[in-house]
């Protein structure tokens, strides 16, 4: 339960940064600030359905919508994430993150609470979600299994 709870906080923090930066472009100029809504939309899906439908947890999803957008293509191996996967989830994140940091650039307080929620969010994916996910395509919540998971495994359940 409480992996869930950490799993939706976490998301929603992630997303309402980007929101953030829509919502400042979309004051600005309306055009641009939809064009970038849905390039947020389109790449975090296209992620979601290339890396979450390979995942062997996604039944169990903490972040929940990622899972449910993963189960749209049925998992035809449990192979590792690749280059392919890396490189979407690069492009994809690397580009809206990159692209909300232009928006408010000349913005120093929007900037502070952008990356406040952006940090936040990776740290509790990183240290909560992380060490206890099942997905054994994930090479990141492998790895952190095996740097002693254990101790917060139960101090999530
Ligand atoms: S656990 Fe991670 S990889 Fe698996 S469905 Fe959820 S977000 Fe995607």
């Amino acid at each position: 339960m409480m992996k869930k709870i950490f799993g939706i906080f976490s998301f929603c923090l992630v997303y309402f940064a980007f929101l953030l930066a829509a919502i400042k472009l979309f004051l600005r100029n309306w055009q641009s600030g939809l064009l970038f809504t849905l390039w947020i939309i389109f790449s975090s899906i296209i992620i979601f359905i290339m890396c979450c439908s390979k995942c062997t947890a996604k039944a169990k999803c903490s972040h929940v919508l990622p899972g449910l957008i993963g189960k749209i293509r049925p998992c035809k191996s449990a192979k590792k994430y690749g280059i392919k996967e890396f490189t979407a989830i690069l492009i994809g994140f690397g580009s809206i993150t990159g692209v909300s940091q232009l928006i408010l650039f000349d913005n120093p307080i929007l900037t502070i609470i952008f990356w406040s929620q952006i940090v936040t969010g990776g740290l509790f994916i990183i240290l909560k979600i992380c060490p206890t996910c099942e997905n054994k395509c994930c090479p990141i919540s492998e790895k952190l299994k095996k740097d002693g998971s254990d101790t917060q495994i139960s101090s999530i359940k």
